[in-house]
């Protein structure tokens, strides 16, 4: 990696601001996944053992801007509160206090929470450290100049910050102040990556370079159009690149098939033709699906009973929709699987919110599971996925970042790693 990291600085005796993501969820004030908070853990613990005043600062959710004096964008069901009901129930939601104590369970007593983010109580708390604590924040989004990466903001946030450490690749692809704008003032000493960061472009960034070959790409989901980027990005690298999810049906079109009411983007038909037709000039082999499975409709609820049947993908009858990959299909995705050395993944192959639509996407995580390839999983629904069926040990790498990893497969440069000192 050519950015540099927490080991290519001095950090003994230094404020270090450090971007986490602790966005975890939490119900009723309650943590119920503390994966982000463990993978947080290997940067804010080098960090302590080398003497840094470690600072900590997230986003929680998507909370109401209760640090400014105008609360923007309330929902309707909330325009009826006043301010002091809007901030009681933002905080009881959204807060990172508890995660401060769970962290402080975690690192032996060394974690002070702050009640705001820039204002008098992080200020004194941060003033009263010594070299190995650790403060967090409050929820950034508290404040909306976080997301609008205002400049006041991230000169405020400066503050607390000799050195900016990185480590939140869920939110890298987003160039908000402390994800961001921080380091574009030339406020800190250095802007470094932390560990979490490091791994996630060593992995991704190693398969997208160097492959060892065959390189498998897999991709499903909702829509073409939020793939295009990175099915054209992968069209230059892969040997293989599998379609699977209602993406499929909007490539069925443009090889002239009927999709009866399957999801399927008009709009994005001849594009799905170039695609194809770029795959054939760059000899990538373009798998889709050879069978669908299909139902009279949508499952609604989505995890309710369902009948369905498997057609030939060429056959799908005018009032039927498909919603998962057939049996065929499966067995031809599993093998593409089975013969490839690096194989990256991003989205479902059907509905696999319905325990009788998950079936390609639970074969393809079983595939994926049963390799000796080097197996990466971008984020999202992948990973929930692959987490579920309890296949997460089996992986080289499962992301923690779904935009971003999608961002990064595209090729593009992630503002929060873009900002970061070069080696
Ligand atoms: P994405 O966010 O683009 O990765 O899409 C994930 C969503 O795509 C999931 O909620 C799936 O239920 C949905 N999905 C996958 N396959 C289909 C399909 N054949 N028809 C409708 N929705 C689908």
């Amino acid at each position: 990696m050519n950015k540099k990291t927490i080991k290519d600085v001095d950090v003994k005796g230094k404020k270090c601001l450090v971007r986490v993501d602790l966005n975890v969820p939490m119900k009723n004030g309650v943590i119920t996944d503390e994966n982000r908070i463990n993978g947080a853990l290997p940067t804010i613990k080098y960090l302590m053992e080398h003497g840094a005043k470690v600072i900590l600062c997230s986003h929680l959710g998507r909370p109401y801007n209760i640090f400014n004096d105008t609360i923007k964008k309330i929902k309707p069901e909330d325009e009826s509160k006043s301010r002091e009901e809007l901030v009681a129930m933002t905080l009881k939601k959204c807060s990172l206090r508890p995660v401060a104590a769970r962290l402080n369970e975690l690192l032996g007593g060394k974690v002070t929470f702050a009640a705001d983010v820039i204002g008098p109580e992080a200020q004194k708390a941060v003033a009263n450290m010594k070299d190995g604590d650790v403060v967090l924040l409050e929820n950034l989004r508290f404040h909306s100049e976080e997301t609008k990466n205002d400049e006041g903001f991230c000169r405020a946030l400066a503050k607390f910050c000799d050195i900016y450490v990185n480590d939140a690749f869920g939110t890298a692809h987003r160039a908000h102040a402390s994800t961001a704008g921080i380091a574009q003032y030339g406020l800190c000493e250095a802007a470094v990556a932390g560990f979490l960061i490091e791994k996630e472009l060593e992995v991704m960034g190693g398969a997208l370079e160097h492959p060892v070959r065959p390189f498998v790409a897999i991709l499903g989901g909702a829509k073409v159009s939020d793939k295009i980027g990175v099915i054209n990005n992968l069209l230059d690298k892969v040997d293989t690149l599998i379609i699977g999810g209602a993406m499929a049906y909007t490539f069925f079109k443009a090889k002239g098939y009927g999709v009866g009411t399957s999801l399927c983007e008009i709009d994005k038909v001849e594009l799905a033709a170039e695609l194809i037709e770029k795959a054939a000039d760059k000899k990538v082999e373009m798998l889709l699906p050879v069978d669908t499975v299909v139902a009279k409709a949508f499952p609604d609820p989505i995890d309710s009973a369902i009948e369905v049947e498997s057609v030939p993908s060429d056959s799908i009858p005018d009032d039927m929709m498909g919603l998962d990959i057939g049996e065929k299909t499966r067995e031809i995705y599993a093998k593409a699987v089975k013969d490839a050395k690096t194989v990256i993944w991003n989205g479902p192959m059907g509905v696999f919110e319905n325990p009788v639509l998950a079936k390609g996407t639970m074969a393809v995580a079983e595939a994926l599971a049963n390799t000796d390839a080097t197996t990466i999983i971008g984020g999202g629904d992948s990973a929930a996925a692959v987490k579920q069926l309890g296949y997460a040990d089996k992986m080289t790498h499962i992301s923690t970042g779904g935009g971003a990893s999608l961002e990064f497969l595209e090729g593009l440069e992630l503002p929060g790693v873009a900002c970061l000192d070069n080696k």
